[in-house]
C-alpha cells in the first residue's frame, strides 16, 4: 500500500524533510501556510537582498554534508583579504583589531570541556576572570541573540564559542545569493523528486492518515502538537539592515564584546546582493530583560554609527526588525539538546524544527531534526490510518493561493 507522507511547513526543516522522504521513493505532500516557501530563511528581492536574519551556514556538521551532497550549497562567496582586514572587536567603546589577550587564550583551549550543569559565566569567570567571561559571552551572542548568554549552560556556550572563535579554520560559509538561493534550490529539488507543494495552505489539524512531519515554527508546532516544550528558550534581538555607498573606513565584521552586538557586511563576500558601489550590512543587538525595543534599537544605531562613520549621508537602504524566539534553541544549565521535545511523537507523527531534540545550532537543528524525522517516517510500515488519530481531516487544511510549485540521518 502506498502511503502519503504529509509535511507541514515549507521552511528549511520542511523542505529538508520533504526531500529526504522523497529520495526514498515515498509519496510526499508539503503544505506551506504562506504564499511563498522559505519561512525564516526568506530574503527581500534584489537589488537589496536582506535576510530576516539567517544568512550563513557552518560547514562543520552533518547538516552541511547533507546539503553539500545534494549540491544545495554550491557557489560560495569569500571575503577579499582587504575586506577581511576590516574585522574588529568593540571593547570599552572602541574598536580594535584583535580580541583581548585573555579571551584569545580561551579561544585556543579547544580540548577543554565545560560542565552542562553550571552557567557559563560562573564557569568561565573561575578560569579566566569575570571580565573575560563577559567578553566571551558577548562575543557568542552572535549566534545566541541573547543579552545574557552567560546564564546559559557552560557546555552549550563553550561549544558555540569554540565553533565560532576556536583555533580551527573558520567553518562559516556564505552561498552567493544568500539563503533564498539555497531554499529555491531545495524547492526545485523537492519538485523534481515529485513532492507536491501546496502553498497558501495552512494546516490547523493533523491529517488522520499517513505519517506526518510537523516542520512549522515552534509556536505553530506547539499549538498543533499541544506541547509547550517546543517553546524552548531562544534569542531576542534588534536587527538593522543598512546599505551605504561604500567607504574604505567602514568596518566589515565586528564582534561587540561590550554589549553582545554584531555587525557584518553581506557584500564583502557577495557583491551581487546590493547595487554596484554599495555595501549591505546587517547588525544585531540583543534586547535586555525588561528593556524596550526602542532602547535596544537606539543602542544598535549607536553601534552602527561607530562602524559606518557618516552613514546618514550615505544610506541608500534601511530596514529594522525585532526577532523574538525565532533564532533556535538555547540550553540553560542542566539542559542539553537531548532534553528538548522529541522528534518521534508516536503514532506516525514527527516534529522537526530549531527547538527540538537534535544537535547543532540555529537552522542546523532544523535540518538535523528534519533528516531524522524523514528517516523515521519512511521507516514506518505503510498503514492507511493511525488508530489514535481521527479519520482524515483534509477539510481542516485551508487552501489559499493554491499550488504554485510543483535515507539519510545526522551522519549526512
Ligand atoms: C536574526 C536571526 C539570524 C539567524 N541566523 C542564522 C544563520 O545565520 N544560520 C542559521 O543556520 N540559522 C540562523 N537563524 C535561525 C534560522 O533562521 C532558523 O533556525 C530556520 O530558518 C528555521 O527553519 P524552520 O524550517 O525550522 O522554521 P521556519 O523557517 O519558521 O519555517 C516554518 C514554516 O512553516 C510554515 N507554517 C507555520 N505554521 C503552519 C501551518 N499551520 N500550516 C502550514 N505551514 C505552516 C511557516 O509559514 C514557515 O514557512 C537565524 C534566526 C534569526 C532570527
Amino acid at each position: 500500500m502506498t502511503t502519503t507522507i504529509t509535511v507541514i511547513g515549507g521552511g528549511l526543516a520542511g523542505l529538508t524533510a520533504a526531500i529526504a522522504c522523497a529520495e526514498t521513493g515515498a509519496d510526499v505532500v508539503l503544505h506551506e501556510a504562506h504564499r511563498t516557501l522559505g519561512g525564516r530563511g526568506r530574503a527581500t528581492p534584489s537589488p537589496y537582498v536582506a535576510h530576516e536574519g539567517a544568512h550563513v551556514f557552518y560547514a562543520d556538521g552533518p547538516h552541511y554534508r547533507w546539503l553539500a551532497r545534494r549540491g544545495l550549497v554550491r557557489g560560495l562567496g569569500w571575503p577579499s583579504p582587504l575586506a577581511a582586514a576590516r574585522l574588529g572587536f568593540r571593547v570599552d567603546g572602541r574598536v580594535r583589531r584583535t580580541p583581548p589577550l585573555r579571551m584569545l587564550a580561551a579561544q585556543t583551549r579547544s580540548r577543554l570541556a565545560a560542565p552542562v550543569d553550571q552557567d557559563f559565566h560562573g564557569w568561565a569567570s573561575g578560569r579566566w576572570g569575570e571580565t573575560t567571561a563577559r567578553h566571551m559571552a558577548n562575543a557568542i551572542s552572535v549566534v545566541t541573540y541573547d543579552a545574557d548568554t552567560g546564564r546559559l549552560s557552560a557546555a552549550f556556550v563553550w561549544d558555540l564559542f569554540q565553533r565560532v572563535l576556536g583555533p580551527r579554520p573558520p567553518a562559516v560559509r556564505w552561498v552567493r545569493g544568500g539563503w533564498q538561493t539555497v531554499l529555491d534550490r531545495m524547492a526545485a529539488r523537492a519538485a523534481e523528486l515529485g513532492v507536491r507543494i501546496e502553498t497558501g495552505s495552512r494546516v490547523d489539524v493533523l491529517p488522520g492518515a499517513g505519517p506526518v512531519i510537523v516542520a512549522t515554527d515552534p509556536a505553530s508546532a506547539s499549538r498543533l502538537l499541544a506541547d509547550d516544550r517546543l517553546l524552548w528558550t531562544s534569542g531576542h534581538c534588534a536587527l538593522l539592515d543598512v546599505a551605504v555607498r561604500a567607504d574604505r573606513r567602514d568596518r566589515t565584521l565586528v564582534f561587540d564584546l561590550d554589549e553582545g552586538g554584531f555587525h557584518e557586511s553581506y557584500t564583502m563576500q557577495d557583491a551581487s546582493i546590493a547595487p554596484p558601489g554599495e555595501s549591505l550590512y546587517q547588525l544585531q543587538m540583543p534586547i535586555r530583560a525588561d528593556e524596550s525595543r526602542s532602547s535596544a534599537h537606539a543602542r544598535l544605531d549607536a553601534f552602527a554609527d561607530l562602524l559606518l562613520p557618516g552613514r546618514a549621508d550615505r544610506t541608500t537602504f534601511r530596514r529594522t526588525a525585532t526577532a523574538k524566539d525565532r533564532s533556535g534553541a538555547l540550553d540553560l544549565p542542566g539542559q542539553t539538546w537531548r532534553d528538548r521535545s522529541p522528534i518521534d511523537r508516536g503514532d506516525g507523527v514527527y516534529v522537526a524544527g530549531d527547538t527540538v531534540a537534535a544537535p547543532g545550532m540555529r537552522g542546523e537543528i532544523s535540518i538535523n531534526s528534519a533528516i531524522e524525522a524523514a528517516h523515521l517516517a519512511t521507516a514506518q510500515p505503510a498503514t492507511a490510518a493511525h488508530p489514535s488519530r481521527p479519520p482524515s481531516r483534509r477539510a481542516a487544511t485551508r487552501r489559499g493561493a493554491g499550488s504554485d510549485q510543483r535515507r539519510s540521518r545526522w551522519t549526512g
